[in-house]
Formats: C-alpha cells, sequence, structure tokens
C-alpha cells in the first residue's frame, strides 16, 4: 500500500520546487510533473523526512536515488513534447520514470540490477503509471522499439554507448552524464544526420556508474 501523501509534505515539495527553479530549472511542465509525484514514495519508510532534502539517497543494491535538482536538470534538458518515446538508462527507484510519464511521454527504462527492477515495477504499477520496464543492459539499449525521441542515462557512462546513438531519431536528442569516477559532465548530443552530431555540455554532476556486464555482480 502507498503511504500517505499529507499536506505537509506537499508543502515540503513546493519549498523544494522553488530551489530547483532558483537554480535553473523553470520548465513549468517538469515543476507540473516534480510537484504530482511524491518523492517519498520511492524512499524507505525510515527516511521519509529526507526526501524533499536536494540530496540523493541510498535506494537499495548499492545506488541511489538522483538529486532531485539532477532530475529537475535532466529533465529540462530533453525538451519532451508529449508523446514522445524516450529510453531511459537506470530506472533505479522509478522516481525519474515517473517524472518523464507524468510529462506525457511513452517511456521505455532499462535497469540492471533485479531487486530495483522488481520494486519500481510494483510502485509506478500502484502508481497507475504504465512505462515499459525491462531487466536488461542499457549499453545494449532497445532495439526492437527503436527509434525514440529522446535517451536519457541516469548513471555515469563511460563513454558515449554505441549501441544507444544508432536507436536515437534523426532529430534526436540523448541526454548523457560523461566520465568515469565521482564527478560527470552533463552532455547533450543531438543527432542531425545517420553519422552527424552536435554536441554541447552543461556543467558538473556525480552519478553512479553505469556499469558493463564484465563489472557487474548480482
Ligand atoms: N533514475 C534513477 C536513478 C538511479 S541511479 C532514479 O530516479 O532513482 C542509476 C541506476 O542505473 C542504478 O539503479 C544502476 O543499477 C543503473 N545502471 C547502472 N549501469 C546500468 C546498465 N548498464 N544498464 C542499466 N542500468 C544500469
Amino acid at each position: 500500500m502507498l503511504p500517505p501523501d499529507t499536506y505537509r509534505h506537499q508543502g515540503l515539495r513546493r519549498q523544494l520546487l522553488n530551489e530547483l527553479r532558483e537554480g535553473g530549472v523553470t520548465s513549468a511542465a517538469v515543476h507540473e510533473a516534480m510537484n504530482s509525484i511524491p518523492r517519498h514514495f520511492f524512499m524507505d519508510g525510515a527516511f521519509v523526512e529526507f526526501a524533499y532534502e536536494n540530496k540523493a539517497f541510498q535506494i537499495g543494491a548499492g545506488q541511489t536515488i538522483s538529486q532531485p535538482f539532477t532530475v529537475g536538470f535532466q529533465s529540462q534538458l530533453l525538451e519532451l513534447s508529449p508523446g514522445q518515446k524516450v529510453l531511459e538508462i537506470g530506472t533505479g527507484s522509478g522516481y525519474q520514470t515517473s517524472v518523464l510519464c507524468k510529462m506525457g511521454a511513452k517511456v521505455y527504462s532499462i535497469e540492471r540490477q533485479k531487486l530495483l527492477h522488481d520494486r519500481a515495477k510494483s510502485l509506478l504499477n500502484q502508481l497507475n503509471l504504465r512505462p515499459t520496464l525491462v531487466y536488461g543492459d542499457g549499453f545494449k539499449g532497445l532495439p526492437g522499439y527503436a527509434p525514440f525521441d529522446k535517451v536519457l542515462i541516469t548513471c555515469g557512462a563511460p563513454h558515449v554507448p554505441e549501441e544507444l546513438l544508432k536507436q536515437l531519431k534523426i532529430g534526436g536528442k540523448m541526454v548523457i552524464p560523461l566520465g568515469e569516477g565521482n564527478v560527470q559532465e552533463m552532455t547533450e548530443i543531438i543527432k542531425m544526420g545517420e553519422n552527424e552530431y552536435g554536441r554541447k555540455t552543461h556543467g558538473k554532476f556525480s552519478f553512479v556508474p553505469m556499469l558493463t556486464s564484465r563489472e557487474y555482480k548480482e
């Protein structure tokens, strides 16, 4: 069963969103979506009081729910229109996935930790959201559902995955935090032609790593 979403939670959420706005997340569509999703549903009951601080948080399996500012910033960079197909790599808690769903996107999300995949699936179902959640390796993408209007990577990628560029529509955009270690450069890649790409960077962020199968242990 879902926990209650009290006036107190709703008030804290609005405060957090004001903080995000001051930091540059100004998109009305992003605000509306983030306001409609109780972030505390995605955190362990014992830590609910941390849900509306602008911080990343442990969600099990050594992974974290991204910082709210990061979720807002990445969602804004995507420049989504309702109905667009988005491929997300790193479902994690499912929080970012639900924000994309609320923005009207048709969302496909891959997670390689079975425990997190299963939990997100059950929670999003209870929220009446219906993304396609896949347990698998994000480096491979989902060729069967390609091409995508947007690709969003929510873990620190050591390089741009070739396969994911192929699955992006011409005119589409990938948002990817690039770099190994603790710091990544938020990068936007526009696919301008079959083999023609434009790139912009948007500052430093910190993500858990995007792991290849070699590094991965259940
Ligand atoms: N969007 C998530 C953020 C989770 S952190 C949220 O809102 O909670 C990043 C997630 O990426 C982790 O759950 C991690 O297990 C996952 N991940 C790392 N490498 C991956 C890969 N190669 N394929 C799919 N998921 C991956």
